[in-house]
C-alpha cells in the first residue's frame, strides 16, 4: 500500500466534480480526500435562462453533498477563506483549519466590478452564480403600472446572453445594453456579432456603445457622454476575475493562482489549480467552463502520476472551442473559430451537451 497523503480539494468546480466522480482512483493512489465547498454547484450553461426566469433553477443544479457522499469523499460544507503554504493549512469560514499534503483549487471567478458601479440593492453581479439568483427574485416583482427597466453593463458573452433573455420576457419594458468599447460581441466573428445585434434590436434592446459607466446612482446609470439611463435593476457583466483568495492569498497572483502546463503552482509542486481561478502561464485562457471540464481528467492523471512517481501529464488547451450562447426565445448562437450558426438547432445542440454533462453528476 502506498503511504496515505492528505489531498485537500478547495471548491467543487468542473475539474473537482470529475475528481469526486473518480474518487476511488484517488483512494487507490493513496490519497485521503477532503473537499471544502458549498453544498450545491450551479451550472453556468443554464445560468442566464434560469436568472431570467425562463428555466427552472433545478435544471442547472448539482448536489455536491450527495455526489461526495456517493463517492465516499469527506465533504466540509463551506468556503476556504485563507491559506498558508508554510504550515500547509487552509482556514474554512467556520474557523476550522485543515492541513494538506497536496492541495488543489477550483473555486471559479467573480465579476470584475468597476468601482463606479457601487453596490446598491438594485445591482446584480453575474458571478458568482449564487448571486445571479437575485436577478430572478427581483424580476418576480414588477414595478406598479409598468414593466421592468433593466440595464446590462458589459457586451461580452454573459452580458449578451442576459440582455437577450431579459428582452424575451413579456414583462420587460426596456433593456439597455451598455458597452465601454465601440461594439458588443467583439469576441465573435464579425458577421455573427452583426446578426446577434439585429436579434437584440428586434427584441427592443437599446445598445449603447463607447459608453463606459461613469457613475451609478440609486436607479440611474450615467454613461460617458452624460446620458442618464434609469433602471430598476442593473446587471453587471463586466468580465470575470479571479476570486480574492486566488489573487491576494500567499499562493495567488494578479490573474489567479499561477500554474504551469502540469496544472501545478509555479512555485509549489504540491499545489494545483484549475478552471477560472488559475492563471495558466503557458498561454492565458478565456474564462470558460470548457477548460475546467477538460482539465479534470488531466488533474486526476497528474495526482495519480505524482503518487506513482510517473512523469506529470500536461494540459494542452484546444485552439478553438465550441461555445454556444443561449439567447432565450428558443434560439442560440453556436461559434467555433470562424464558424457560427444562429438558430434553434444550436440551442438543441447546447441542450444535448448540457444534459449529458449534468447527468454524469446526478444520482
Ligand atoms: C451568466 C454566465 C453564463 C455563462 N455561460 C457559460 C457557458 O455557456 N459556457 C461556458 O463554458 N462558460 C460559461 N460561463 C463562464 C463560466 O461560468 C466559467 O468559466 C466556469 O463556471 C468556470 O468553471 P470553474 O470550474 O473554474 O468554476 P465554477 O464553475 O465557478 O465553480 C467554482 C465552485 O467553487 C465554489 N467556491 C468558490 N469560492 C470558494 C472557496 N473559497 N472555497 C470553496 N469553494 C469555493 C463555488 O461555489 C463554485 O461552486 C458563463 C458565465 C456567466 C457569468
Amino acid at each position: 500500500m502506498p503511504p496515505e497523503r492528505r489531498l485537500l480539494l478547495v471548491g467543487a468546480g468542473h475539474a473537482h466534480l470529475h475528481l469526486l466522480r473518480h474518487a476511488s482512483r484517488l483512494d487507490a493512489a493513496g490519497y485521503r480526500t477532503t473537499l471544502v465547498a458549498p453544498a450545491r454547484f450551479d451550472y453556468s450553461g443554464a445560468a442566464s435562462g434560469i436568472a431570467a426566469g425562463h428555466r427552472d433553477p433545478a435544471e442547472g443544479l448539482i448536489d455536491v453533498a450527495a455526489l461526495a457522499r456517493r463517492h465516499r469523499v469527506d465533504h466540509r460544507q463551506g468556503v476556504v477563506t485563507d491559506v498558508d503554504p508554510l504550515t500547509r493549512t487552509a482556514t474554512v469560514d467556520d474557523g476550522s483549519r485543515l492541513a494538506w499534503d497536496v492541495v488543489s483549487f477550483n473555486i471559479g471567478s467573480v465579476v470584475d466590478v468597476p468601482p463606479v458601479l457601487g453596490s446598491a440593492d438594485t445591482v446584480v453581479e453575474v458571478k458568482p452564480l449564487s448571486g445571479l439568483a437575485r436577478l430572478r427574485e427581483r424580476l418576480e416583482v414588477a414595478p406598479t403600472g409598468r414593466g421592468h427597466h433593466v440595464t446590462v453593463v458589459g457586451g461580452g458573452a454573459s452580458g449578451l446572453e442576459l440582455a437577450a433573455h431579459l428582452a424575451a420576457r413579456a414583462d420587460t419594458d426596456r433593456v439597455h445594453l451598455v458597452e465601454q468599447g465601440p461594439r458588443v460581441g467583439d469576441f465573435l466573428p464579425q458577421r455573427a456579432a452583426r446578426r446577434l445585434v439585429s436579434l437584440l434590436e428586434a427584441r427592443g434592446v437599446r445598445i449603447v456603445t463607447d459608453a463606459g459607466p461613469v457613475r451609478s446612482e440609486a436607479d440611474t446609470l450615467v454613461v460617458r457622454d452624460g446620458t442618464r439611463l434609469p433602471h430598476d435593476i442593473l446587471v453587471v457583466a463586466t468580465g470575470l476575475a479571479p476570486p480574492p483568495l486566488a489573487r491576494r492569498s500567499p499562493l495567488g497572483g494578479p490573474r489567479g493562482f499561477p500554474v504551469r502546463a502540469s496544472l501545478q503552482h509555479r512555485d509549489h509542486d504540491d499545489v494545483y489549480a484549475t478552471g477560472d481561478c488559475a492563471d495558466f502561464l503557458p498561454s492565458p485562457l478565456p474564462r470558460l467552463g470548457v477548460h475546467g471540464v477538460r482539465q479534470g481528467p488531466v488533474l486526476l492523471a497528474a495526482l495519480e502520476a505524482r503518487a506513482s512517481g510517473a512523469p506529470a501529464p500536461v494540459y494542452r488547451p484546444q485552439r478553438r472551442v465550441l461555445s454556444i450562447l443561449d439567447l432565450g426565445g428558443g434560439t442560440a448562437l453556436a461559434v467555433r473559430g470562424r464558424w457560427w450558426w444562429l438558430g434553434p438547432s444550436s440551442l438543441a445542440l447546447k441542450s444535448r451537451i448540457d444534459r449529458r454533462w449534468l447527468s454524469t453528476y446526478r444520482g
